[in-house]
């Protein structure tokens, strides 16, 4: 286990922003005092199974009435929620909301041009999806079968995944910007029998080649015997190869509109999703069925306070969890209607979201800070032309929001009258686990303020594993008992899965996480305890606080910060900095980089001073938009040469594993930065 971690951080000081009183013709807010999320707080924590098992029965429609709400522990690896009932995830989200209200809009699917947009109905939703339904079956495709999907963001990739939920197959969706390796690998590990693909993809203006990037990936997976191909733009040369491949207009035209639901128990699975290789090799996370939906359900409702004729605008991927969770399980399963997001924030300018938002009347928007800190830094006349009225709240998710980026979010979107909610979770634990609350929950921007409902935060010294008690505590962020969406295992693989989460500190999941507890029990999530940590002549500090420190800086647009080893030192600060577009002064201004040195040593100390400042046009970014702080740091210690950047061999050996990595070109331009730069 690692020690590198930040023992002894200051009391974190900042300004505080209440909940904003509902405006007038805007509903009351689910939870709308302090005073009630603390009461509910307490009982989820006192008492999960009366408090669970009433939330499962308000929210969630079963086939048969669960037995034992709660069972087994982390200590034993065999967490299970809602035992013996039967339910299924399709019919939650789809049917029971098609049957009461089948024109009510269920997605609107708004494409890659700004001019298209289709709102699609319940009752098309449930029609479209038992199609499908009926098609995967003729295919041999059955209960506890895995299924592969790769799919642009189209409504199809969410009648797929639903599909296979009402039948009760497992779906490992692939995120479509993943390579042929990558989606080789995915598919090769998962056994899945069944490709869901499209002929082509659309993204920001560009065609993506889906079908030749699955046929190469396919030809060294045999077992994959059926590959459905949706139509996304019916060009004539995409290659198709039957019988393994058939066309989904072709096949769900023979198939009746309606498939019954596959009755599932609670505890069987749902869905596998890897992560996104921040820190290494991803994980295929296995999620089961009522804990995760049950989970999905309530934080969407809660958190982004969804009512009745609500619109809620999730710009994720559905190859991601939040895609999962927050575009299709939780709107749905409420009953809302979910935005389906095909093209990119700068697509076809940097107004792209606030036209969506003004077309669509969208009342909760969720991103991540990458797309917050790009059209921060592409400047407000963006925003100008759009209503932004309907918005109640916005939400963040993926990494810390440093505090510039929120209070933007805060006064340009959201005009100071929106809830901002910084969400932190992962894949693993399915649904947000520390969250503020719209109308409860006084905010601190750069703080994902306390737990949600069930989840019982510890703070861990990261050596004795002992729980850091009290306030004004930093260490690493564990979780006590099990909640219901928490993820089971990791797909054949439990020993990876006691492993990662549950073997490092007996009897609590380990988040890999470091926090910080401040004064008022508030949560500052500080990033990777093994990477985001530098140790500074025994100064511990966390990257993200220098990451914003320097992004104050008017110039600075983003920042990654890494530790590099320093034969004084032990470890030394290095700054990666892209510069805004309109401010951009010249990267080698030394003034530029005195300027930015000072920003670091006024706002955290001269021990933070930066050994060196590197003013680069990108940074390496995950696919989901995450900063990959392990590629920075070896880029940084020099391991990496410019000869090397010429072979991908040599490339793979000494950075690992690159294939979550969203633009490879970029590893390049670095090293070639870093060496010219000296
Ligand atoms: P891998 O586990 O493969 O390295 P990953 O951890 O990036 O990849 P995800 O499950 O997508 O994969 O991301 C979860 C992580 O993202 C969290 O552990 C945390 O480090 C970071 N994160 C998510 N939301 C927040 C947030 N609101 N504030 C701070 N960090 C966040
Ligand atoms: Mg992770």
């Amino acid at each position: 286990m690692t020690t590198d971690l930040l023992t002894n951080a200051p009391e974190v000081e900042a300004p505080v922003f209440p909940p904003r009183p509902p405006r007038q013709g805007r509903p009351t807010p689910h939870i709308s005092s302090m005073d009630e999320y603390k009461k509910m707080y307490e009982q989820s924590i006192a008492d999960p199974a009366t408090f669970f098992g009433k939330m499962a029965q308000d929210l969630l429609t079963w086939f048969k009435p669960f037995g034992k709400v709660t069972f087994g522990s982390f200590k034993e690896g065999n967490v299970s929620w809602f035992l013996d009932g039967q339910v299924n995830a399709c019919y939650n989200c789809v049917d029971r909301h098609a049957l009461a209200n089948p024109d009510k809009i269920a997605i609107i699917w708004e494409a890659d041009e700004p001019n298209q947009h289709v709102s699609i109905s319940y009752g098309t939703v449930l029609a479209e999806v038992s199609r499908l339904a009926n098609v995967l079956k003729k295919y041999g495709v059955r209960k506890g079968d895995t299924v592969a999907i790769y799919m642009p963001m189209v409504p199809e990739a969410v009648y797929a995944m639903l599909a296979c939920a009402r039948i009760g197959a497992v779906h490992s969706v692939v995120f479509a910007g993943f390579s042929a390796d990558a989606l080789r690998d995915r598919m090769l590990d998962a056994k899945c029998k069944i490709l869901i693909t499209a002929d082509q993809g659309k993204r920001g203006g560009k065609t993506i080649q889906l079908k030749k990037i699955a046929d190469e990936a396919l030809a060294e997976c045999p077992s994959v015997h059926t590959v459905i191909v949706f139509q996304r733009t019916g060009d004539a040369a995409v290659p198709f190869h039957p019988p393994r491949d058939v066309w989904w207009h072709d096949e769900t035209m023979n198939q009746r509109p309606y498939c019954p639901c596959e009755p599932m128990n609670s505890e069987d699975p749902l869905f596998m999703l890897y992560t996104s290789g921040s820190t290494g090799k991803p994980k295929g996370v296995l999620h089961t069925t009522a804990g995760y939906l049950l989970g999905v359900t309530a934080t969407t409702k809660y958190i982004f306070d969804l009512h009745e004729d609500d619109v809620h605008g999730c710009m994720a991927d559905v190859g991601w969890i939040t895609g999962h969770s927050y575009i299709v399980y939780g709107p749905l399963a409420n009953g809302v209607t979910t935005i389906l997001f095909e093209s990119i924030p700068t697509y076809p300018n940097a107004g792209r979201y606030w036209e969506l938002v003004d077309k669509h009347k969208v009342t909760s928007f969720y991103t991540a800070p990458t797309a917050i800190r790009a059209l921060r830094r592409l400047g407000d006349e963006h925003l100008q032309p759009y209503n932004l009225d309907t918005l109640r709240v916005l939400g963040s998710v993926g990494e810390p929001i440093n505090p510039e980026a929120w209070m933007w979010y805060y006064k340009v979107v959201g005009r100071e009258r929106c809830a901002i909610v910084d969400t932190y979770w992962q894949t693993e634990t399915g649904s947000i686990i520390i969250t503020p609350l719209p109308g409860a929950t006084p905010s601190k921007p750069g703080s994902a303020t306390l737990p949600f409902f069930g989840v019982d935060v510890a703070v861990l010294d990261p050596q004795t594993g002992k729980e850091l008690v009290g306030t004004g505590v930093t260490g690493v962020l564990a979780v006590r008992s099990s909640f219901p969406s928490i993820a089971r295992s990791i797909y054949d693989n439990h020993e990876r899965y006691m492993d990662t989460y549950l073997k490092p500190y007996i009897g609590y999941y380990f988040t890999g996480d470091g926090v910080t507890r401040d004064k008022d029990g508030y949560y500052w999530i500080r990033g990777r305890v093994e990477l985001d940590v530098i140790n500074v002549s025994g100064h511990r500090m966390s990257t993200a606080e220098i990451e914003s420190a320097l992004v104050q800086h008017a110039a600075c647009a983003e920042a990654a910060v890494v530790g590099i080893p320093d034969e004084l030192t032990g470890q030394a600060i290095v700054c990666f900095c892209t510069l805004k577009t309109h401010t951009a002064p010249q990267a080698t201004d030394q003034t530029l980089l005195a300027a930015l040195t000072s920003q670091v040593r006024s706002h955290i100390g001269p021990f933070a001073t930066p050994k060196r400042i590197v003013v680069t046009p990108d940074l390496p970014k995950t696919r989901s938009g995450k900063i990959m702080r392990r590629i920075l740091r070896k880029v940084a210690a020099g391991d990496v040469g410019e000869e090397d950047v010429l072979n991908e061999d040599v490339l793979r050996l000494k950075l690992g594993d690159l294939t979550t990595l969203a633009d490879p070109g970029v590893v390049a331009a670095l090293v070639k930065r870093v060496a010219t730069s000296q």
